[in-house]
């Protein structure tokens, strides 16, 4: 810190309260965080923040902010220095792995660091030789990712934030940027104050919905005849597809021609109670426009057909012809603030940072890397970190989930419809990551009864509020906040922005970056992890992270980037580097992909006036041909193998929303959808209306489920309500979830 006395100082920082990667600066004074101020030349939000960001000082300053190591002991806490904390995580992997081998730990990572510490969390579960590591995204936008790659190539946001104001018509589905990305939810107003038409179209009437042209309720569920309906009406009635692009750039649009013939809009009203005169509205509104984006979120999402949800408004967007133009394109907002980063370096268990997958082919790309990284000291074969996995075979596998590692942590007797082997996960690494957040809790305390050792790493202590009462095998590790540590955040636009460290670690807390390579050498494999700062970490992404362009974000660009003006480019909107002619025409953030350390950025995906040749991306969008199953994958939804067929009175449609229990197990059943999801129920209500025509549940069960307020005219637990006629079998959330409460933090000693 700065010891001349009261002397303050700005810090350029990034926000770490959502996705959309608004700048301001930390006010320091002698190393305290005493207030915030605008950083009003930021491209992305001119200075406002919304009111999560204007309280960031609070996360820092907390006072429930986890301050020592702490492990519990015969019930008690007890207060560690950090090397004994750290020997004893580092004594409790290295016994785990040589007791039950190294897929016994299950590693949970986090889209709350920085991209260098989340490369650096992978990076440390391939050494200990698994590939049980994963993160939030995999339950946020996960399909968001296999639903795009799977139509364009990259699972990811082909538009920026700022540029959804140029839209002629935004249509916003399954999202709620007025509450949760505020600063977005400005340019969506400022594309209506030009003239553009707002549509929102989801179950509920948020607040995003009141400042729609055009609201379409549509039932939970039916997402995709909603956009098969608009598709139907564009295509079959109005003829406004735009041929020429199809013809140029989309493969097998006619198996979606044919797929969409069956959803007339008398059809789609039946299946998604949205009027015909709605639908036809929506539609119109889309092809008047020169240029229309939709934008997603958790509501479109997190759905058992999440995936093909995504893949129709890709469709949708292809017919159209608007990708690939400013105003024009497909947009998922990420929730977390570097859920994009997190997810480019794949803490996931069927990838390699860079989406390289786990085949051979990627093993051998990346211990290459390892190998010749000219920033650590170690050097790696293909066949030595083959060894660290039991088998080959281990090393190709995908390994467990955050949405289901649990099913490897519970004996025989727990299990019902599970994926993994039963028993195998031994410990448990918890790093920055909402235990509370997962579903299934029941199952999930029950697997943290079951582990040997739960090791939490956060700034607060809410990893402990969904711990069983254990005696023992808990220890906790204070990280440092995000402003109190440096490194590159990637924003939902995939621009790259460097976080600066705005004051030295509360309390007794470390960094992440610290706690990593701390970790990596007890474990024994320090030298690959010896860097000498985490922007030698990023030098070491640039070198390996070829597929999707993260070369030419090189430290140096990126903190030039944050010390200089920009300008909009009147066409496209996006932010352009301006003081330092060096830098001149240099996109905000060099968005991915970045070829080279003289690329621009790529503010707008699948531009047709870039070609591969020139450095540019293949835009062709494509399904059908190239779908695992050789079928299109747009029909997947409609006929899941599992689902048992008529329900009378609803149309052939499946009529479940966002969780339903694993398809094998008996409970996978539908009901009626309309017992919970007419206008104004709640779960409550459609539980005695299940309960007056017969069916085995008791209403007071759901009064309290997963709802904090039953009586409220939505909710998630609308939708599981749909899903269960056989309450007693289903195996998830039978009791409210607990979440830790005040009280809790005076357990520590601190
Ligand atoms: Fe922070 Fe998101 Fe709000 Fe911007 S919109 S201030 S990034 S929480």
């Amino acid at each position: 810190g700065d010891d001349s006395e009261g002397e303050r100082e700005s810090v350029k920082t990034i926000c770490s309260h959502c996705a959309v990667g608004c700048g301001l600066k930390m006010v320091v004074e002698n190393d305290a965080l005493v207030g915030q101020e605008a950083w009003t030349d930021h491209p992305i939000n001119q200075g406002g923040l919304c009111s999560k960001g204007a309280s960031l000082t609070q996360t820092v300053n907390s006072e429930r902010r986890l301050k020592e190591p702490m492990k519990k002991e015969d019930g008690e806490w007890v207060r560690l220095d950090w090397d004994e904390a750290m020997a004893e995580v580092a004594d409790e992997l290295t016994r785990v792995r040589e007791e039950y081998g190294p897929d016994s730990t299950m590693w949970m990572g986090s889209a709350k660091i920085a991209t260098e510490e989340a490369y650096l969390f992978r990076k440390l579960a391939a050494f200990y030789g698994t590939n049980n590591v994963d993160h939030q995204a995999r339950i946020c936008h996960s399909t968001t990712v296999a639903g795009l790659a799977a139509t364009w190539g990259f699972g990811a946001m082909t538009q920026s934030v700022n540029d959804v104001a140029n839209a002629d018509a935004n249509l916003i589905i399954g999202h709620n940027p007025a509450e949760a990305h505020p600063v977005m939810m400005r340019y969506v107003q400022e594309a209506k104050r030009n003239g553009g038409t707002v549509i929102v179209a989801e179950p509920r009437f948020s607040k995003t919905a009141a400042h729609a042209d055009i609201f379409a309720r549509f039932r939970p569920g039916t997402d995709i005849a909603f956009i098969n309906g608009l598709l139907y009406h564009i295509v079959y009635t109005l003829e406004a597809h735009d041929e020429d692009f199809l013809e140029s750039r989309v493969y097998d649009w006619e198996r979606v021609k044919e797929t969409i013939a069956d959803y007339d809009l008398e059809t789609v009203e039946d299946i998604t109670w949205v009027p015909v005169e709605t639908l036809e509205e929506v539609a119109e509104a889309l092809v008047d426009a020169d240029v229309s984006s939709v934008e997603w979120s958790m509501g479109s999402t997190q759905h058992t057909v999440g995936t093909q949800n995504i893949r129709s408004y890709a469709i949708l967007n292809l017919a159209l012809g608007h990708t690939g133009q400013p105003g024009g394109g497909n947009n998922p907002v990420r929730g977390h603030d570097n859920v994009q980063g997190a997810t480019d370096m794949c803490i996931l268990s069927h990838n390699l940072p860079g989406y390289y997958g786990l085949g051979q082919g990627a093993w051998e790309h990346w211990t290459n890397v390892w190998d010749q990284s000219p920033q650590t000291s170690g050097s790696i074969t293909y066949d030595e970190m083959r060894e660290r996995f039991e088998s080959q075979e281990l090393m190709e596998k995908n390994g467990l989930t955050v949405s289901r590692w649990f099913e490897g942590a519970l004996d025989d007797d727990e299990r019902k419809g599970a994926l993994y082997q039963p028993e195998q996960v031994k410990a448990l690494v918890v790093w920055g990551h909402s235990l509370n957040s997962l579903s299934e809790m029941k199952r999930v305390k029950e697997a943290l009864e079951n582990v040997e050792i739960v090791i939490g790493v956060d700034p607060f202590p809410g990893v402990h509020g969904a711990l069983p009462e254990r005696e023992d095998g808990i220890i906790l590790l204070p990280a440092a906040t995000n402003h109190e540590s440096e490194g590159s955040v990637t924003d939902t636009s995939r621009s790259v922005q460097w976080r600066y460290q705005a004051v030295t670690p509360r309390h007794n807390s470390r960094q992440d970056f610290e706690l990593l390579t701390d970790l990596a050498d007890r474990l024994g494999f320090g030298e690959h992890f010896d860097y000498d700062s985490v922007e030698d970490v990023l030098r070491e992404i640039n070198l390996g992270v070829r597929s999707i362009g993260l070369i030419g974000q090189t430290p140096e660009r990126i903190k030039a980037h944050m010390e200089n003006s920009h300008v909009f480019d009147p066409e496209t909107r996006q932010a352009e580097v301006t003081d330092d002619h060096d830098l001149a025409g240099e996109f905000w953030g060099l968005p991915w992909p970045c070829w080279h350390d003289e690329h621009p950025g790529t503010p707008i995906l699948y531009r047709d006036d870039v070609h591969p040749e020139e450095g540019g991306h293949d835009f062709r969008a494509n399904w059908g041909p190239e779908a695992p199953d050789g079928e299109s994958m747009l029909r997947a939804p409609y006929e899941p193998d599992w689902w048992d067929g008529e329900v009378e009175g609803v149309p052939q449609y499946p009529a479940y929303t966002t969780v339903l229990p694993d398809p094998e197990t008996p409970a996978a059943k539908t009901i009626p959808i309309e017992y919970a999801l007419s206008e104004d129920r709640s779960v409550y209500d459609a539980a005695v209306a299940l309960a007056e025509d017969g069916y085995d549940v008791d209403p007071e069960e759901f009064e309290a489920f997963d709802n904090p307020q039953p009586d409220a005219p939505t909710g998630r637990g609308r939708a599981r309500a749909a899903v269960w006629d056989q309450p007693d079998e289903v195996p998830v959330h039978r009791e409210p979830v607990e979440t830790p409460r005040p009280d809790l933090i005076d357990e520590y000693p601190n």
